[in-house]
């Protein structure tokens, strides 16, 4: 049997366009992922339908898994012939252990690339506004672990070379060690005046940082309660932190957003919340195929309705694959969105909003099954009309656990429902993450675009908090400057 493939991939620190396009194209492809905790679990919602998810990090019901474990298994998938893709937060080979993982593949002769990330001390003090090094005031910068393999957890470092060779220091796992390191610093001849800077779940919309000096700063720690993950950043450059950061300053930072959805892919104005600030999860997450051949005549009909453009490229790709020339259809054809209508005219044919149908028999519908059983009714008072699925959308079941994740860890304070079918499936699907309506209501601002979604929201059991005026990209940015990050 071929022997598989392993890709040692570096996630990034947590914005998940933090990683390297190389890591997100094997990420695509792999039949198995392996990943750890600190590792956003947004960006396994980019893995291909169907591809097998291990979690490596602790679970409430078993203790971590051992890195023998994790080596076994990467072995053990690899020789069964599978894409196997580590995936670790920030740089593999930063305090990611990829030599020990490298070395149980290498005695086995399989096949493995390692792909660098973003490490923690450079991305998240990045989102925190401090470069590590300024030619004013860092020359030299160093990555040292806060915490290591000794009885006490306090690590051997050669501190005098440290606190008096390096300008910057940045310390991984540190927080619980941090009053030792000071301590360390100051007796091996820093200046305990020193600026330093704690980055805590940095590039992500927890972002949170604290500052203070060599000598104050294990006190503020502790009354601010602060915790891993964060990066301890020692140096004249942490002075340069200023109250906010460009990335602080974002519109929509520390949005946590759960957007419904009801197809595949990414949502315009989902993107658009992204790149104003916000952490935004698109939820559920479908797979959409198309319907092989057309089982009907198309030229039996009056009127063609298309329910999105996926249906209209079906549509004319089907006309092709048939030999069908257009102009030898009567039928006239509708959109049912702006959206379909442009694609129709993308294909040089005139395309009609369907409020300016008249009454007809023989109609057709085009569209994903999700709209089979809704358009019933819905155009009944036009006549009666036949429905021609073009595509099959089924959720991928993978994304509630993500979604479980992202509200274990506290991630959603506001959903928007962008209509009332998205209103539904995002209540079917939640069940599984074991919440209601009104428990999400109880975590989460709720906003509905427009009327019918706000309806269906009710009905389902939400406390509806805002409905859009227009249900458009604008209004929703508007509200959510307004709205509080917490609920
Ligand atoms: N390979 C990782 C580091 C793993 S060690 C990297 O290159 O970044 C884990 C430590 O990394 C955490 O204890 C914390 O100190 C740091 N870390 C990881 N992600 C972080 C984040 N988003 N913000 C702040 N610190 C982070």
């Amino acid at each position: 049997m071929n022997k598989g493939y392993v890709y040692l991939v570096g996630a990034g620190p947590g914005d998940i366009r933090l990683m390297t396009v190389k890591g997100q194209q094997c990420l695509e492809k792999a039949d198995v992922v392996l990943y750890d905790r600190l590792v956003n679990p947004l960006l396994l919602e980019t893995t291909k339908p169907g591809a097998e998810l291990v979690y490596c990090g602790k679970l409430p019901d078993r203790h971590l898994l051992r890195q023998e474990a994790i080596n076994d298994l990467l072995v053990t998938y690899g020789l069964a012939g599978k894409k196997v893709v580590r995936l670790k937060g920030g740089d593999p080979s930063v305090f990611g252990r990829v030599g020990e993982e490298a070395e149980a593949l290498e005695q086995e002769g399989i096949p493995y690339e390692i792909i660098p990330g973003i490490t923690a001390g450079i991305g998240a003090t990045t989102y925190a506004g401090v470069p590590v090094t300024h030619r004013d005031h860092g020359a030299s910068f160093a990555m040292v672990t806060g915490h290591d393999k000794s009885p006490n957890g306090q690590p051997l470092i050669d501190w005098s070379g440290l606190a008096t060779g390096i300008d910057t220091i940045a310390f991984y796992m540190g927080v619980k060690n941090l009053p030792y390191i000071c301590e360390q610093l100051i007796a091996h001849g820093r200046d305990p005046k020193t600026p330093v800077l704690l980055v805590r779940w940095g590039t992500v919309g927890k972002q949170k940082t604290l500052n203070g000096t060599l000598e104050t700063i294990a006190d503020i720690v502790i009354k601010e309660k602060f915790s891993n993950p964060a990066i301890t950043l020692v140096g004249e450059v942490a002075k340069l932190r200023t109250k906010e950061s460009w990335f602080e300053r974002q519109l929509l930072f520390g949005k946590h957003i759960l957007f419904g959805r009801t197809t595949e892919g990414a949502s315009e104005i989902a993107n658009e919340l992204t790149s104003l600030g916000a952490d935004v999860f698109e939820y559920p997450r479908f797979y959409t195929h198309q319907q092989e051949k057309a089982q009907i005549h198309f030229n039996d009909y009056e009127q063609i309705i298309f329910r999105s453009p996926k249906a209209v490229f079906w549509f004319f790709d089907q006309l092709k694959q048939q030999r069908i020339d257009i102009r030898t259809l009567q039928a006239q054809l509708y959109g049912a969105s702006s959206k379909s209508i442009r694609a129709i005219e993308s294909f040089a044919c005139l395309g009609f909003p369907v409020d300016k149908m008249i009454h007809s028999e023989k109609r057709l519908v085009i569209g994903s099954n999700a709209w089979q059983h809704r358009e019933q009714q819905r155009f009944e008072s036009y006549g009666s009309h036949d429905f021609c699925v073009s595509h099959y959308d089924e959720i991928i079941e993978q994304s509630n656990f993500t979604c479980q994740r992202i509200l274990d860890e506290d991630r959603v304070d506001t959903i928007v429902f962008p209509s009332a079918e998205s209103v539904k499936v995002v209540t079917e699907q939640i069940v599984a993450c074991n919440e209601t309506p009104e428990t999400l209501s109880k975590r989460a601002t709720v906003i509905c675009f427009g009327k019918s979604s706000y309806k269906a929201a009710i009905d389902f059991g939400y406390q509806v908090e805002v409905t859009l005026q227009e249900p458009t990209k604008e209004a929703l940015i508007e509200v959510l400057k307004h709205t509080a990050n917490e609920k």
